[in-house]
């Protein structure tokens, strides 16, 4: 066994063989893999070994298509057989929302260049014949899904890990890992300690332990799991003789169900409802390749739905029922990358489809760890996109309820109930009072739209317009025609201060720095010069901050700017988190209402747009950027909590004569669409340049430095290969929700990034990235826009439909 290397990998499972592999083919050579029992000692041996494409968040599904495509590389390299079957399978429809769900992921997948099918029930039925057509509307075929053997699969990793160097050390257990004032670690496992400059926590059932040896609570929890195996089918058997062909996969939602041939049966397995948690606090280190007692009850009204429409299988003996353990994070997705604050540890892990998402993990894991950068759009599989909120029962209440949901569909306006709510406002109580229907923002309880009185406060979740259509045309009217009131205890927010903050932060971000008592917005670059930020930023004085941006983005931003802080101490950063809390007014009548409750002169000279002041409002010491993102004159106006309730108190009593309105987020939202604003994860992502984004001119060439310019500057120089645009849809009851494909002359030419109905100019609105030679086209109706499977005209708009000159935020 090596004493020195330069990676340990933690974890013999399809994952950690992954990393292992993917680091000798970037080059890596000297790195190891330690594993405590066999290799796939954890989830990975009793797995389906079904694969998929598809995904929720399009970034995932393009990793997900690079681990099949893997495959057969894998089986030359190593000359091990995965034992694939790329069979293709099926989605089926059983309502109409569910047929709505399947012609979105079909316009998804087509800018992703995947081939998905809308087929009729009885052509599916002819590639799977047991099922009963009378239960289902439609289906969604992919050629791109199948199964394989799970042990081969995770062998095959690991042979061409060795293949290209890498050495793999079993019945090796890691017990304790300990940090050098260097930053390298020592590894100490069973066999004697590991001295490795990166260690990456590839630990499946036993991540949250192999966590906790670093002081780290991974929101990770491992749910029991189980499927059934079927004797011979002679239905299955016909079918394969006839055809020449295996059964297809089939994805059930109705019946809550995934089945594929297996043999000449069926292997069926179900996301049941009475979900069980496995071992919710502590994975045991004894437990390795054995399975848990099956549980049929609990499966029982899945599978008695599973028979009614798969009539067959009422006929087939089950040879086996497999019930094993595998991990979740909250959202379902992995959490992979380097953990904040913790020098050269690596997380590969909450890996809940090893063999679908498996590759493109250890891929873009390499890639970080050998070029500083995941190479990939990765923020849905990101370890930073969960604070320290994200507690253990709070991931325990989520996992079951992503568990019990996976198969259910999330609607776009649909909000999910378990551990809530977890954080909240001083105003939380009263925003309830007055018909806040309440959604969660990085686990805060933020008002997304008001019921007015005699109307319940409660979404009807739907892919259309819906049931808070008219309340939030009322608050964005109220915005644009006199004044509005919301709550921005959701942003992130920062201080910088020190000698070395105004250099620090001329480095990271594109902008020049504010002069005292001004703002700036500022996008932020990573080395390739792609967005990996955006921010408002205030200057209090010569070497003090205050900065604004994403609060889903705070650990992400904080790893960030952590890694580029000078070492000599002259510059901390601190995120505020909840100790501000904010309220933001917009509106022709602002001005009125803030200069009654203030003694400072906010008049439109001495307070101008893009100011930013200390002040007191109601007594309350505030903090006030004049500046709002409903392109209106308006205010941010932040505060310590305690302070919260008064200062709301007063802004309503001072806007009663304006009859002042709470409006929530997609009020915010909707309002920002008219002025063509982009957002943080939507149009703005580590995927666009600030060219294509439309934020050059935030950005300062003239600067002699900042991370990314030379990037930037070819993209400048060669012109942006697209652009962001925003379009005018002829819609019809339906808005875009994002990741929508744009069609042009019959050719797939784009796709959307957000949207929804802008309430004051009355339109639908789009926005999205196109090649930047069509983004010029503005004759009416060039374009359409898929909308739930219907092509809907649509216009670039030039300039916003609401102020093109924007002169209601300076007025
Ligand atoms: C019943 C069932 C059906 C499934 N079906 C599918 C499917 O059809 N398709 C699909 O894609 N996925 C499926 N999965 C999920 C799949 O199994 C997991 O996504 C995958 O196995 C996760 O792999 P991993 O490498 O992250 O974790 P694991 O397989 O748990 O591997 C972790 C490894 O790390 C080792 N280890 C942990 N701590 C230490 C330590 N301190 N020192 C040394 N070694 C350590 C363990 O011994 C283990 O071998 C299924 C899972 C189950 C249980």
């Amino acid at each position: 066994m090596k004493t020195h290397t330069q990676v340990v990998v933690i974890g013999g499972g399809v994952v950690g063989c992954s990393v292992l592999y993917h680091l000798t083919k970037l080059g890596w050579k000297d790195v190891v893999l330690v594993e405590r029992d066999e290799l796939t000692s954890g989830s990975s041996w009793h797995a389906a070994g079904g694969f998929h494409t598809l995904n929720g968040d399009p970034n995932v599904s393009q990793l997900q298509s690079y681990t099949v495509d893997l495959y057969k590389e894998l089986e030359e390299i190593s000359g091990q057989s995965c034992s694939l079957h790329l069979t293709g399978g099926v989605m089926l429809a059983d309502t109409p929302e569910r047929m709505d769900f399947l012609r979105l992921a079909q316009a998804k997948g087509r800018y992703l260049g995947m081939d998905l099918e809308l087929i009729s029930v009885s052509e599916a039925k002819k590639m799977f014949p047991i099922l009963d057509e009378k239960y289902f509307l439609g289906a969604l075929w992919d050629p791109i899904e199948g199964h394989l053997d799970p042990s081969g699969t995770t062998h095959a990793y690991a042979k061409a890990a060795r293949i290209n160097g890498a050495e793999i050390y079993r019945h090796t257990k890691v017990e304790d890992l300990v940090q050098t004032p260097d930053g390298t670690w020592n590894v100490i496992t069973s066999k004697g300690a590991i001295h490795a400059e990166h260690v990456v926590n590839a630990g499946g059932l036993w991540a949250r332990e192999c966590g906790r040896m670093v002081g780290l609570e991974l929101p990770v929890l491992a749910m029991e799991h189980m499927y059934l195996l079927t004797e011979e089918m002679p239905e299955v058997i016909q079918h394969n003789q006839e055809t020449g062909k295996e059964l297809i996969g089939i994805l059930d939602f109705g019946g809550e169900i995934y089945t594929r041939q297996e043999g000449r049966g069926i292997l069926l397995g179900t996301y049941e409802q009475a979900c069980k948690p496995w071992s919710p606090k502590q994975t045991p280190w004894d437990f390795g390749h054995e399975l848990l007692a099956p549980d049929i009850d609990r499966i029982a009204p899945e599978l008695e739905v599973g028979f009614e429409h798969f009539p067959a299988l009422q006929n087939a003996g089950i040879k086996q029922i497999i019930n094993g353990p595998f991990t979740f994070a909250p959202d379902g997705n992995p959490l992979v990358g380097p953990v904040r604050g913790l020098r050269n540890y690596w997380v590969a892990c909450g890996v809940m489809a090893g063999f679908s998402q498996g590759g493109g993990v250890g891929l873009t894991l390499a890639n970080w760890m050998i070029d500083g950068d995941p190479g990939y759009d990765i923020w849905g599989m990101d370890v930073a996109r969960y604070g320290d909120w994200a507690t253990l029962s709070y991931t325990n209440a989520k996992v079951q309820e992503n568990y019990r949901r996976r198969f259910r569909i999330r609607f776009p306006n649909e909000e999910l109930p378990a551990a809530r709510p977890h954080q909240t406002t001083p105003l939380y109580d009263q925003m309830l009072t007055q018909g806040a229907v309440m959604g969660d923002s990085w686990g805060l309880e933020t008002p997304l739209w008001f019921a007015p009185e005699g109307q319940e406060a409660k979404d009807v979740v739907s892919f259309h317009r819906s049931n808070d259509f008219d309340a939030i045309s009322g608050e964005c009217q109220a915005v644009r025609n006199s004044v509005g009131i919301t709550e921005i205890a959701n942003f992130a927010k920062y201080e910088i201060t020190g000698s070395g903050a105004e250099a620090f932060l001329d480095r990271v971000m594109t902008n020049t720095m504010p002069k005292v008592g001004r703002i700036v917005l500022t996008p932020m670059l990573n080395e390739r010069g792609k967005l990996i930020g955006d921010f408002t930023i205030a200057r209090v004085s010569e070497n003090h901050f205050y900065m604004f941006g994403s609060s889903q983005a705070e650990v992400y931003h904080m790893r960030w700017f952590e890694q580029h802080l000078p070492t000599d101490g002259s510059v901390v950063i601190r995120p505020i988190n909840l100790g501000w809390v904010g309220l933001s007014i917009a509106g022709p009548n602002a001005r009125k209402v803030l200069e009654m409750v203030t003694d400072e002169n906010v008049s439109n000279e001495a307070f101008r747009f893009m100011d930013f002041r200390e002040m007191d409002i109601a007594h309350a010491p505030c903090k006030v950027n004049r500046i709002s993102y409903t392109g209106d004159l308006g205010y941010e106006i932040w505060m310590s909590p305690e302070y919260e309730r008064q200062v709301y108190a007063a802004l309503m009593a001072s806007g009663h004569e304006y009859q002042i309105r709470n409006f929530g987020m997609r009020a915010l939202l909707s309002l920002r669409l008219e002025k063509n604003f982009g957002t943080w994860f939507r149009e703005f992502r580590p995927i666009y340049g600030p060219y294509e984004a439309d934020l050059g001119r935030f950005v300062k060439m003239n600067k002699p430095s900042f991370i990314g310019k030379e990037a930037a500057m070819s993209e400048l120089t060669e012109g942006p290969k697209r652009l962001r645009v925003a379009f005018d849809v002829k819609a019809n009851g339906a808005d875009v929700l994002g990741d929508e494909p744009i069609w042009y002359e019959e050719k797939v030419v784009g796709w959307v990034t957000s949207g929804g109905y802008a309430h004051h100019v009355q339109k639908s609105l789009a926005q999205g990235y196109v090649p930047a030679e069509l983004a010029t086209l503005t004759d009416e109706d060039s374009f359409e826009i898929e909308i739930l499977g219907d092509r809907r005209k649509a216009t670039i708009l030039p300039e916003p439909p609401f102020d093109p000159k924007a002169e209601r935020m300076r007025m």
